[in-house]
């Protein structure tokens, strides 16, 4: 096969992102939008209706990237939309309490149990800053275990990631860091408990919390094994430090009670986002009575915001949490389920080695023989397959996340109609993944 040639074309992409470039690093503003791991241009979008969104060439495509997670009922949703038209026109905002954030927050402790207080922020980056700064205020620890691969927002102290061995500090990933943002970050392989046990045996009495991600998805779906959050939850109990659960992905998408609704293990902190905004910037962090009464003005850690709470931003959450009912969790599983027979068929059929991996209804395809158990692993796959089959995808208007670290999202607007334009571009997907080649890709 030739080199993989983007025959397709997207001028009016190409001549926004040209623009975009020039007054905008890289020209987005979240890098994973610019096609770097993939190549191409990046597709301007205009419009979401349900499962579609339409670019700015007047090309449709079904959605499955779900703008990462969040638009769980599909693209403008009418009660979602009325709601929001609602709140618009009686304020954007106040700058003081009002009754949809009392609602919002009521609605997240009723389904959540271990969230007994919740405190609502603008970006899942916040939600998780916040709860490393509660966990320390609260412990008066400063050190803080994260797992290699496992993504919580840009925060600094967060994005080390790049630990091997056990219980090495980690360097800075990025410039910017400094050692000592980073330097008391332990960044520990997923899924290995010895390792979190050795961390601490080795720094009694240091560590403040260890942050997961309840079932990660910003390494591609790699579920936690059998018994490892509850692990996590026990070595934490032993040694006098924090369990936060991070459910920025997972909360409210893979059940009415996210992750801790398959698995019941108890954190003593949460954080949220995506979902539970409705597609604003909305997300929060919560848990513990005892340990979210450190939160200012109740007790001494500061924690704020001019635009917490957002009227038109917790309208739409909430308004969108009240429609996510059993039965719109039991249509996104049943999609998710129909499309994984259909991905596995079509890569099975073209001989793809892939592992498809699952986590309620997340999922995602990894280009490897080996199930993915950890970063290591999930770095370990056949990138440039994943290239072919998602300009293959592309130009057959199927719109998936632009690498292969991302969870793949559906939602309730994902009729049959959407179903069936996946399943009839499938095939060729697969054979343009089975033909490509690593020179290809170079
Ligand atoms: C998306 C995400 C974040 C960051 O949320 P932002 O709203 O992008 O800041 C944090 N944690 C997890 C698990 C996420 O998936």
């Amino acid at each position: 096969m030739a080199a993989v040639t983007y025959s397709y074309d997207a001028p009016v992409s190409q001549s926004l992102f040209d623009r975009a470039a020039a007054v905008t690093p890289g020209g987005v503003n979240s890098p994973v939008r610019a096609f770097r791991a993939v190549g191409g241009t990046p597709r301007f979008m205009v419009s979401g209706t349900g499962p579609y969104l339409m670019d700015a060439d007047g090309r449709e495509y079904v959605d499955l990237v779900c703008s990462w997670g969040p638009m769980i009922l599909g693209h403008a949703h009418p009660e979602v939309t009325a709601a929001v038209q609602g709140a618009v026109s009686r304020g954007t905002s106040f700058g003081t309490p009002a009754e949809d954030e009392v609602a919002l927050a009521e609605e997240i402790v009723a389904r959540i149990p271990p969230v007994e207080q919740v405190r609502l922020v603008s970006s899942g980056t916040e939600a998780t800053m916040s709860a490393i700064r509660l966990a320390r205020g609260f412990t008066g620890r400063t050190k803080v275990v994260k797992f290699a691969g496992c993504y919580h927002g840009h925060v600094d102290a967060l994005l080390a990631a790049a630990g091997s061995g056990v219980a090495t500090f980690a360097l800075p990933d990025t410039p910017g860091v400094t050692g000592a943002q980073a330097g008391d970050t332990l960044v520990l392989p997923y899924n290995d408990l010895e390792a979190v046990r050795a961390a601490f045996a080795a720094h009694p009495g240091e560590i403040a919390c260890v942050i997961t991600e309840a079932s990660p998805g910003n390494m591609g779906v790699v579920p936690p094994r059998e018994g490892f959050n509850e692990g996590l939850r026990d070595l934490c109990r032993e040694h006098g430090a924090l369990f936060v659960s991070d459910e920025v992905m997972t909360g409210f998408r893979v059940s009415r009670q996210g992750w801790y609704g398959l698995d019941g293990v108890r954190p003593d902190l949460m954080t949220f986002g995506k979902v539970m905004g409705g597609g604003f910037p909305v997300a929060a962090f919560g848990g513990r009575r005892d340990v979210m009464e450190h939160l200012a003005p109740a007790g001494p850690v500061y924690q704020a915001g001019t635009l917490s709470g957002n009227p038109v931003a917790t309208a739409a959450g909430l308004a969108q949490l009240r429609l996510l009912d059993d039965e719109a969790y039991a249509t996104v599983d049943a999609v998710s389920e129909r499309l994984r027979g259909l991905v596995t068929e079509a890569l099975d059929k073209e001989g793809v080695a892939h592992r498809l991996q699952t986590a309620g209804n997340m999922f995602s395809v990894f280009f490897t023989e080996e199930p993915v158990t950890d970063y290591a692993g999930a770095r370990a796959q056949q990138g440039f397959r994943f290239t072919a089959f998602f300009h293959s995808m592309l130009a057959q208007g199927v719109y998936l996340p632009p690498s292969a670290f991302e969870s793949w999202f559906v939602s309730t607007a994902h009729d049959e109609r959407a179903v069936e334009r996946i399943a009839a571009a499938l095939p060729a997907a697969a054979r343009a993944a089975a033909e490509a080649t690593e020179e290809d890709a170079a």
